[in-house]
């Protein structure tokens, strides 16, 4: 593939097909990849506990996916070594009633993160323009104003100091039936098969053209889409790694200074 793995501008409309999803960049060989993701999951920890102590900037990680994508895997991976004081992770399923009679960004709200805190969201307020419209669950007049909705919700985060990154983990149709079909197959993987995987799995194309259209109507600069080539999970989780990395080294978190010269204070015995 010779386009990156990132979407270049906001303007472009995306293609997925020009997107190669078993594209592993330099790396010819997993266990490299492995090696680099430790290193930067060692440095990714280190800033945390100094974003975490400023409570300054928060950062919002959003994973969206087809079904075996990854999404828990890439969460699990990349989130392990960190505080998990500092670490919310939200799931996002079928909505309630009661969320159901609210705005779809009702429910959303609520977890993304305080200073000092990172969101995690494994599926997301795009749901609302992926399987809602996939399945027609509200009416195309509703569904199409929710781009500028998202918009505009994810620019109050930003304003309020919120870095945004938006992941979409991208694999070929062909690589997930190989994982349904180990999903089927591996007694401890198992509990994830669920029957309803293959109905989504006949609407591929829907799907995509839903996704193309949220990469294309949502990445805007203050909260860009990440394309992740994710046939091979551990270029994927390389690559998570590495931009929540990047992002979090660009926001020069540094420690609190304390409140007035300490280090005269007598501790009592
Ligand atoms: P999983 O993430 O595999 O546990 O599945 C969660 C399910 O909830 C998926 O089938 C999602 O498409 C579905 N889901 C999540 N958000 C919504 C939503 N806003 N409306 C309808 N279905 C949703
Ligand atoms: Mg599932």
């Amino acid at each position: 593939m010779s386009k990156q793995a990132l979407v270049p501008k906001v303007e472009d409309k995306v293609h997925l097909d020009e997107f190669d999803p078993d594209y592993t960049g330099n790396y010819a060989d997993e266990d490299e990849a492995k090696r680099d993701r430790d290193k930067d999951l060692e440095k990714l920890r280190d800033l945390q506990e100094v974003f975490y102590a400023e409570q300054k900037h928060s950062l919002l990680v959003v994973f969206q996916a087809m079904d075996t994508a990854g999404k828990d895997g890439v969460i699990e991976h990349v989130f392990l070594g960190l505080n998990p004081q500092g670490v919310h992770v939200a799931s996002f399923k079928k909505p309630t009633e009661e969320e159901l009679g609210h705005d779809f960004l009702w429910r959303i709200h609520p977890h993304t993160p305080r200073k000092g805190m990172i969101s995690v969201f494994n599926r997301s307020h795009y749901e609302d323009v992926l399987v809602v419209r996939v399945h027609d669950l509200v009416p195309k007049k509703v569904w199409k104003k929710r781009y500028d909705h998202i918009n505009a919700f994810e620019e109050l985060l930003h304003d309020n100091g919120t870095t945004i990154l938006k992941f979409f983990l991208h694999i070929s149709k062909d690589e997930q039936k190989k994982r349904l079909e180990s999903r089927r197959d591996t007694p401890r993987k198992q509990w994830k098969f669920m029957l309803g995987d293959l109905e989504e799995r006949k609407l591929w194309d829907s799907y995509m053209e839903a996704y193309e259209d949220v990469l294309s109507k949502t990445n805007t600069d203050y909260a860009p889409w990440h394309i992740v080539p994710a046939n091979n999970k551990w270029y994927r989780d390389y690559i998570v790694t590495k931009t929540i990395l990047d992002a979090m080294e660009e926001m020069k978190c540094e420690y609190p200074k304390p409140a007035e010269n300490i280090a005269g204070i007598v501790i009592p015995d």
